[in-house]
C-alpha cells in the first residue's frame, strides 16, 4: 500500500480494527467465478426489459418498496406489514443487529459461517459469540441455545450454512426455539432456501405461522436463485414489530426503483428461474457425489456451493484451482467454498479435485 499520512480524526477503535470487506477475487475474461455464489445464467430478457422501463433516474425510488412488498405478500400467503425489502438481505441483517444489539450485548451465531455475521456485531458494537459448528459441518443447535444468557440480543442460524452447505431440520430448529427466550431475536437466514432439496430441512415461512416463534424473522433474497446479486434486493418475513425496529435503524431509500422491478419481473418469471435452480441443485448433487466417490470428505451441500474441508492444505489448493482458471473462496486453514457454476466449470472442479485428492497427506 501507498503511504497515506495519519490524520488526527478519531475512528472508533473497533472499527479501526477491522479488517475490510474481502470480495471474492473477479475472474480475468477465461476465468470461471466460482467464489460468490453467484449464478451463473444471464438476466432474462423480461427482467432487463423491466429494469430498462423502470422509472426515472432523477426521481427517488419507493422508500417501501410498497409493490414489491405486496406482491412477495401475496406469494407467501401473509400481510404485507409483515414483509420488508432492503438493498440485499444483509442490509436487512445490519438493521436487525442494529436494531437489537449494542455495546454489552451478544450476538450467537455458528462459525464458520457467513463472513458478515461478526462483522456486522462488532460494528454495532455488541459482541460475536461464535460457537463452532458440529460433525458434518452442521450447526450445532444445543450449543447455541446453551451460549444463550441475559446479554443475548440476537442469534443468526444461517440454513444451507455458508459456506460448508448442511441445513437445519425443522425439528431441530424447533426444539432450539423452543429454548430461546421471547425476547432474543432469532434470524434465520435463508440466503439460499431455494436450493434446499433435503425434505427435512427447517422452513422459514411456515415457522412464521407458528405463534410461538414471533421472535424469528427469515431473510431471504433475490441475490442467489434469482440472479440478481448486481442490483441488490433482499426482503424479510417477520413479525410487524421487527420489521418496524429494522426500518428505524436503516437508510432511507436504499432500495433502487429498478431493484424494485426485476425482483417483481422475477417472481413474473419464477417457474423459469426456479427451474434453473432445479439445473444447478441437480449438478450440485452430482458433483458432490463424484467428489465423495474421490475421496472426498464433503459436508451435506444444499445451497448453490460446496465446501472442501482442507485445513492447512486450503490456500496451497486454491492456488491449484485458480491456475487452472477456477476462481474459488478460500478460507485459510479451514478450506475451500466452490460455487456450482457452469457446466463447464464443474467439470473443471472434478478434474482439479481428482488430481489434488491425491497428493493430500
Ligand atoms: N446471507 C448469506 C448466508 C449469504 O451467503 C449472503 C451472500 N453471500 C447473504 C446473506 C447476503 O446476500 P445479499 O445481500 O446479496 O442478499
Amino acid at each position: 500500500m501507498t503511504d497515506v499520512p495519519e490524520i488526527p480524526v478519531r475512528v472508533r477503535p473497533e472499527i479501526a480494527a477491522l479488517p475490510p470487506y474481502k470480495q471474492g477475487k473477479q475472474a480475468g475474461s477465461d476465468a470461471f467465478k466460482l467464489s460468490s455464489n453467484e449464478n451463473p445464467f444471464d438476466p432474462l430478457p423480461g427482467v432487463l426489459e423491466a429494469v430498462r422501463s423502470a422509472s426515472a433516474l432523477n426521481r427517488y425510488p419507493d422508500a417501501t418498496a410498497a409493490r414489491l412488498r405486496e406482491r412477495l405478500a401475496a406469494r407467501f400467503g401473509v400481510p404485507s406489514e409483515q414483509v420488508h425489502i432492503g438493498a440485499g438481505s444483509v442490509s436487512i441483517l445490519a438493521q436487525l443487529v442494529l436494531a437489537t444489539s449494542g455495546p454489552g450485548d451478544e450476538v450467537i451465531f455458528a462459525w464458520r459461517s457467513f463472513e458478515a455475521y461478526p462483522w456486522l456485531a462488532v460494528l454495532a458494537g455488541a459482541t460475536p459469540v461464535m460457537v463452532p459448528l458440529a460433525e458434518g459441518a452442521r450447526h450445532d443447535l444445543q450449543a447455541m441455545a446453551d451460549a444463550v444468557n441475559d446479554r443475548t440480543r440476537a442469534v443468526i442460524v444461517c440454513t444451507p450454512n455458508n459456506p460448508t452447505g448442511p441445513i437445519v431440520t425443522q425439528a431441530e430448529f424447533d426444539a432450539f426455539v423452543e429454548r430461546v427466550p421471547s425476547d432474543v431475536l432469532v434470524i434465520l437466514d435463508e440466503a439460499y432456501a431455494e436450493f434446499v432439496t433435503d425434505p427435512t430441512s427447517v422452513d422459514g415461512i411456515r415457522v412464521l405461522g407458528n405463534a410461538g416463534h414471533q421472535n424469528v424473522v427469515v431473510l431471504r433474497t433475490f441475490s442467489k436463485a434469482y440472479g440478481l446479486a448486481g442490483l441488490r434486493v433482499g426482503y424479510a418475513i417477520g413479525h410487524p414489530r421487527i420489521l418496524d425496529a429494522a426500518r428505524s435503524a436503516s437508510i432511507p431509500l436504499s432500495v433502487t426503483a429498478q431493484a424494485e422491478v426485476a425482483a417483481l419481473a422475477s417472481l413474473d418469471a419464477e417457474a423459469e428461474l426456479l427451474e434453473r435452480v432445479s439445473v444447478i441443485a441437480r449438478r450440485r448433487d452430482a458433483l458432490v457425489a463424484a467428489l465423495r466417490d474421490l475421496g472426498w470428505a464433503i459436508p451435506d451441500a444444499q445451497g448453490n456451493f460446496v465446501w472442501f474441508p482442507l485445513g492447512e492444505e486450503t490456500l496451497a489448493v486454491a492456488e491449484r484451482f485458480e491456475r487452472a482458471g477456477l476462481i474459488v473462496r478460500p478460507f485459510a486453514g479451514d478450506g475451500i467454498r466452490v460455487s456450482v457454476g457452469e457446466e463447464e466449470s464443474v467439470e473443471k472442479v472434478l478434474g482439479i479435485a481428482a488430481s489434488v485428492v491425491q497428493d493430500l497427506p
